[in-house]
């Protein structure tokens, strides 16, 4: 009953964004990696902003081996944590170029190792490039499922933890790009669209907080 609960809601997202996928800019794999990378405590908007010039220079691993630490803040000063984000783009350059010939390790065990990558990292790396079944569980991703009738959890880890035993390369479909986008612009944090929401009937916040305001 829950796993076709599941399919039911993974399909419901799909139809309400067809078109889903990561609003981070970026140009080839490597980019990706950086712009994940970048993305931490800061938004994908924020992110873009920068990118759109940085990315004119670092385009592969070696030109982030060029670049001085220096270099590089001076184009992300803007983004949050700009000066640990710099160094660990300068390393995980130099590492990419000396340990894998420039190409981007594919599993998570990998990925992890380079630094600045995290295991969240890593996961939306890998969800956005091959279509693994990772989610990640960001604030409203946590936020959206609480609300629905999904999960009963008090952090966004704990959150992650239980649904990735639910979801496999069969039911997950597009879930990691619609979850995010259904929290960042339908179940907003202040003013969700109950209105327009498939899972009104189904929400526990809707039931307990919003049809009694
Ligand atoms: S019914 Fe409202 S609170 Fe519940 S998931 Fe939909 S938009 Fe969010």
């Amino acid at each position: 009953m829950f796993k076709k609960d599941i399919l039911e809601f993974a399909a419901k997202l799909n139809e309400m964004f067809p078109d889903a996928k990561t609003e981070l800019y970026y140009n080839n794999e490597f980019q990706l990696l950086i712009a994940i990378l970048m993305s931490a405590q800061a938004t994908d908007k924020q992110v873009n902003i920068v990118n759109r010039n940085f990315f004119n220079f670092l385009i592969t691993p070696e030109d982030g081996v060029k670049m001085d630490t220096d270099y590089i803040k001076e184009f992300i000063n803007s983004i949050s944590f700009f000066n640990n984000k710099a160094v660990n783009i300068k390393k995980t350059c130099d590492i990419l170029v000396k340990e894998h010939n420039s190409q981007i390790p594919r599993t998570i065990e990998e990925l992890v190792k380079l630094p600045g990558v995290w295991i969240k990292t890593a996961k939306v790396f890998l969800a956005v490039i091959e279509d693994a079944p990772y989610i990640w569980v960001d604030t409203h991703v946590h936020r959206v499922l609480n609300r629905l009738w999904l999960v009963n959890t008090k952090s966004p880890l704990e959150t992650d933890k239980k649904i990735s035993k639910w979801f496999t390369k069969e039911n997950h479909g597009m879930l990691h790009n619609t979850l995010v986008l259904f929290g960042r612009y339908h179940c907003i944090a202040r003013k969700p669209k109950c209105e327009t929401c498939p899972f009104v009937e189904k929400c526990k916040h809707y039931k307990k907080v919003i049809s009694k305001s």
